[in-house]
């Protein structure tokens, strides 16, 4: 059984650890590799390792920091393919899917590319006379990244790249359940030109974590995954006096008006909602239909029952099993109790199975129309493919209802009214709004922009504001002057 390495300065080492966590191939509930639970002792190495890294890679010129970063653009795009075949196999995921979760995050690396210009401070000359202030750019030194099983290229590529290209070193504690690719894309990193010990990589759960979030070298803590993991972690971080930034869960709505394309609406919203069987953060789980779109929901139900599941390798799989047996039981448990509570099940996938994988952790697509906000169908992150629909009769009432949720990840309108469109991205309370675009994720010149539950902290992933997030500013005041200055002392506050 393959077991998982860990980086440390440098080295791909194996855990002498006894306790380990099964990868399993969700799509036929095979163990394929086994995650080490990192050591303490091990623990310890890979912080000493980056606070070591630290002093001499933050004096490396940006120059140098970015070019690592175009070679490793190039080295991803060349083995793209390869990625994604290890990323199917441990999440299931399509492969197309695969292809996009890993191109997604090779954008942030180009992102990463740009960090000479996105280092640049201000000057202004003569402040007071023969006075000038500079401001400066300055990494902040070992900093923690934990992230979920969902988008295991992506999301650890949300967070690395930037931070290193800044001057900084990092520690990855991906998740157990998918660590395959996270640990490939690792290796790619330091095939890239990173020094040993910029890039570290540990593994395990909370304890693990905890180490992290106590220790006093480091600075700061990126997360993505659950809502109760990421206010744990927020809360942990902040009061050991720690920058934190947590992107949380999410129940993201669409509003569907009555003058949008019928066709557009349909197309969009299948992979909107039950694509990627419904784990990604951003997708779609509540449709909001306004007055005579509600005639819509059928030929919606439709389609998305014509969508199967089916393997990574399978051309006509529209998706994946769920992650683990754990997450099909949730959500097998979530639609009993969105039937059991007077909601209309229109397409049910809880006891789907694709023929000769019968141990794989399927869901098909689920359809539930009639759905209320005192269902736990609504109050849940389902994270399935599963879609609520949901009627009302003005666009004030759509705004009301998405306004009142606790989420504020994304969401999305489709009209062909610029003045409801504008309406909405105006009045909505969500962080991300697609106009006739139903999942609207930001590229990474712009920032990851969840709100309200679904991000807890300031300054979000990736853009300007990572660039924020993983430097501090230092301004320099100077005075050079060309000769001896007659005045006696300054007894005030003012630049003279
Ligand atoms: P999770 O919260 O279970 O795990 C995320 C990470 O936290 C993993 O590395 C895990 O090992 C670690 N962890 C788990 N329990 C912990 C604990 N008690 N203390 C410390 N660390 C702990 O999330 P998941 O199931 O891997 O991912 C799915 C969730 O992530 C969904 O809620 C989804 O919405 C969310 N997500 C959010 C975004 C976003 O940008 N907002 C993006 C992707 C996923």
């Amino acid at each position: 059984m393959k077991q998982v390495p860990l980086l440390i300065n440098g080295d791909m080492v194996a855990s002498t650890t006894e306790q380990f966590i099964n990868v399993t191939n969700p799509a036929n509930g095979e163990v394929i590799a086994k995650t080490p639970v990192t050591t303490d002792d091990e623990m310890q190495r890979a912080l000493q390792a980056a606070k070591s890294a630290f002093e001499t890679w933050r004096y490396v010129p940006v120059t140098e920091r970015a070019r690592i970063m175009m070679r490793y653009q190039a080295i991803l795009k060349r083995e793209q393919k390869r990625i994604a075949t290890v990323l199917a196999e441990e999440t299931g995921k399509v492969f197309d899917d695969a292809m996009g979760d890993v191109w997604r995050g090779i954008e942030v690396v180009e992102q990463a590319m740009n960090a000479p210009s996105l280092m640049m401070g201000e000057t202004v000359e003569n402040v007071a006379r023969g006075i000038d202030t500079s401001s400066f750019i300055q990494p902040i030194g070992v900093c923690a990244g934990i992230t979920p099983f969902n988008f295991p290229a992506m999301i650890p590529l949300w967070m690395f790249p930037l931070a290193t290209v800044c001057g900084n070193t990092f520690i990855l504690k991906p998740s157990e359940q998918d660590p395959l690719t996270p640990m490939l894309l690792a290796e790619l990193f330091i095939e890239a030109g990173a020094p040993a010990g910029v890039l570290n990589v540990v593994h395990g759960g909370k304890d693990q974590v905890d180490t992290l979030l106590n220790h006093p070298d480091i600075a700061a803590v990126s997360f993505v995954g659950s809502v109760p993991v990421g206010q744990y972690i927020y809360r942990t971080a902040t009061d050991n006096m720690k920058r934190a930034q947590c992107f949380a869960g999410a129940k993201n709505h669409t509003v569907v008006m009555p003058d949008a394309n019928k066709n557009h609406v349909i197309n969009n919203l299948v992979g909107a909602s039950v694509g990627a069987a419904g784990q990604r953060c951003m997708a779609i789980s509540v449709a909001v239909f306004v007055g005579s779109a509600q005639e819509w929901i059928d030929e919606l139900a439709e389609k998305i029952s014509e969508v199967k599941p089916g393997a990574w390798n399978d051309e006509n799989a529209g998706f994946g099993p769920l992650i683990s047996a754990a997450a099909k039981q949730r959500v097998q448990d979530l639609i009993a109790s969105g039937k059991a509570q007077g909601a209309t099940c229109m397409v049910d996938g809880s006891d789907f199975v694709v023929e000769g994988m019968e141990n794989g952790h399927w869901i098909g697509p689920t359809v539930f129309k009639d759905v209320t906000t005192d269902m736990r169908i609504y109050q849940e992150e389902i994270f399935g493919p599963v879609l609520c629909c949901m009627c009302v009769d003005t666009l004030e009432e759509a705004l009301e209802l998405v306004n009142s949720n606790p989420y504020g990840n994304g969401t999305s309108i489709f009209t062909a009214s610029g003045a409801a469109a504008r309406k909405y991205q105006s009045e909505v309370t969500v962080g991300q709004v697609g106009i006739n675009v139903p999942i609207p994720v930001p590229l990474p010149f712009f920032s990851f922009t969840g709100w309200k539950n679904s991000f807890f902290g300031d300054l979000h992933a990736y853009g300007k504001q990572a660039v924020r997030f993983y430097t501090e500013t230092k301004t320099v005041t100077s005075r050079w002057p060309e000769q001896d200055i007659p005045s006696g002392p300054n007894m005030t506050i003012n630049l003279r």
